[in-house]
């Protein structure tokens, strides 16, 4: 493992633990995932992310075997979607999936976010939609994911949770925790006789903003790498196994 490869694998981790710690996710729901040169590194399934360690992070080829992962945990369930995002969005670098309160409330009463708050431009249109409902950890899922996230950077999925896109890490996670705030804004709003929705117009001036708007980041070679060095130590906890193991590319 390289150490670049380290070090976003540790920002990963950090990531993980800020979004359970700011009320963006609850236990080990969730998961994330970074493009790196061919593969995406993924969070283990069902795994605290206290005891969480980079050699955890599975690895997936996003060319040739669709499923093969190595590492010594299963992936993520949710792998299907994040590496159906990842081959057809080359755009994105990275993947934020949250079980977050707002977000989700809106996903189980099946209703999409509307252009109440002008932030709303920086997903890349004037809705937010929602998806239909499908099992997590299926193909169904990641489908109907990729069709609420057409030409957007963030969607709701019913009675599940939410998805946000980014160009890095720290962007997915920006936009992860703006998508929460405009679910909050808008549930807030319905409970004193519903928003002024902003126009497509104002909306669309909003976007033309952000283009020179937004978190800002250092310029480096690889837009995917643009993470910060960890501020946590590693823990202590020892992963299952200290070598990656290659694992066959079928598994449900
Ligand atoms: P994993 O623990 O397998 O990542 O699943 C969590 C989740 O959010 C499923 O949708
Ligand atoms: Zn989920």
């Amino acid at each position: 493992m390289t150490d670049p490869e380290t070090a976003l694998r540790r920002a990963i981790i950090d990531q993980c633990r800020a979004m359970n710690a700011n009320g963006l996710n609850q236990g080990t729901s969730g998961n994330i995932s970074v493009r790196l040169q061919g593969r995406m590194l993924i969070t283990p399934s069902a795994t605290p992310y206290d005891a969480m360690t980079p050699e955890m992070i599975a690895a997936m080829p996003l060319e040739g075997a669709y499923g093969a992962w190595e590492g010594p945990l299963k992936p993520s369930t949710e792998w299907r979607f994040h590496l159906d995002i990842l081959k057809s969005r080359p755009e994105v670098n990275a993947i934020v999936h949250t079980h977050a309160t707002y977000c989700t409330a809106l996903a189980i009463a099946r209703k999409e976010i509307p252009a109440a708050h002008y932030m709303i431009a920086a997903f890349g249109g004037a809705t937010i939609r929602c998806s239909d409902y499908a099992t997590y950890g299926t193909a169904a899922l990641s489908e109907t994911a990729l069709r609420a996230l057409d030409g957007r950077m963030g969607c709701l999925l019913a009675n599940h949770g939410m998805i946000a896109l980014g160009e890095s890490l720290d962007k997915a996670m920006w936009r992860a925790v703006e998508l929460e705030t405009l679910a909050k804004q808008y549930y807030l709003t319905l409970a004193i006789g519903g928003p002024v929705l902003l126009s497509d117009a104002q909306i669309a001036e909003t976007a033309a903003g952000f283009s020179s708007y937004g978190l800002q980041e250092a310029q480096t070679e690889d837009s995917s790498a643009s993470v910060k060095p960890p501020s946590v130590k590693p823990p202590s906890a020892k992963p299952p196994s200290a070598k990656p193991k290659k694992r066959a590319a079928k598994r449900t």
